[in-house]
């Protein structure tokens, strides 16, 4: 029985028969269902049409992004230590070069996901690399495969590796994180916050693709609690997005300060 996954989230899901009736997670108004309906693809399918692009971003970091695109096509980021390797976010995608890839630099030490809409392939990559997989409890209800290797975390911050801390910031969902790598005052942000198109910006959304943003006093809180960490560098979650790079905390308050206070007409 196949572990199918949907073509529109890219979530993976357990074991079935037939493909599922339908996506939870496409079903929240968050995310969508295409006009043409639910559509499932097998593992395989997607083995023998895709690849994974796996490209140094900066020393010891890399992002990895499945083409052609599937799904939503955000990127994952491979954080290398010297205490271990950690995933951030997930590709639907395994494949054996990925595998052996990482496997050669090491294999991983964890994975973790910022928020369900890139739970993706997550309990296959536990599996294949036998390691922990983070993801906050508020979100769980939205575990579409569970085994022994998610493990739940609860609370406002979570070590991961010396100098690796997650931090719950909510807003987008419930249990929406964001990846700091202390030493290099780096902040990996997935879509808890969204770079926008000038590089120079953030987004506070309930909804993206919907264009839902998130209420005032959500995004004051957001914003204080994104303003305790000390970074630079801001990563998003997709390749065609990028990072801010230099300032970025600043960049988030400014950004905080005209959500709260937008400019008209
Ligand atoms: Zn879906």
């Amino acid at each position: 029985m196949p572990r199918y996954i949907c073509k529109s989230c890219g979530v993976q899901r357990g074991r079935t028969q037939e493909p599922p009736e339908t996506c939870p997670i496409c079903d929240d108004p968050r995310q969508f269902v295409p006009v043409s309906s639910h559509a499932w693809m097998t593992p395989d399918a997607m083995l023998a049409e895709h690849g994974n692009v796996i490209r140094q971003v900066a020393p010891d970091l890399m992002s990895i992004c499945t083409v052609p695109q599937v799904a939503i096509g955000q990127r994952a980021f491979l954080i290398r230590t010297p205490a271990g390797n950690v995933l951030w976010d997930c590709v639907s995608l395994l494949d054996d070069a990925t595998i052996a890839l990482v496997e050669a630099l090491g294999g991983l030490a964890a994975v973790a996901v910022s928020h369900p809409h890139f739970y993706a392939g997550m309990a296959r990559w536990g599996r294949v690399f036998d390691c922990p997989v983070l993801v906050h409890a508020d979100d769980q209800a939205w575990i579409a495969e569970d085994n022994a290797h998610i493990e739940r975390w609860e609370g406002e911050t979570r070590a991961v590796l010396p100098g690796i801390e997650l931090h719950r910031i909510g807003g987008h969902f419930a249990g929406s994180s964001v990846l700091h790598w202390a030493e290099r005052r780096e902040l990996f942000a997935g879509d808890t916050v969204l770079v926008t198109a000038d590089r120079a910006h953030v987004a506070f959304m309930w909804s993206y693709p919907n264009n839902v943003p998130l209420p005032a006093d959500c995004v004051r809180e957001m914003a204080a609690r994104l303003n305790r960490i000390e970074f630079d560098t801001l990563r998003s979650a997709f390749d065609s997005r990028g990072d801010i790079v230099g300032d970025a905390r600043r960049a988030v308050a400014r950004s905080a300060a005209r959500h709260i206070d937008p400019p008209v007409g």
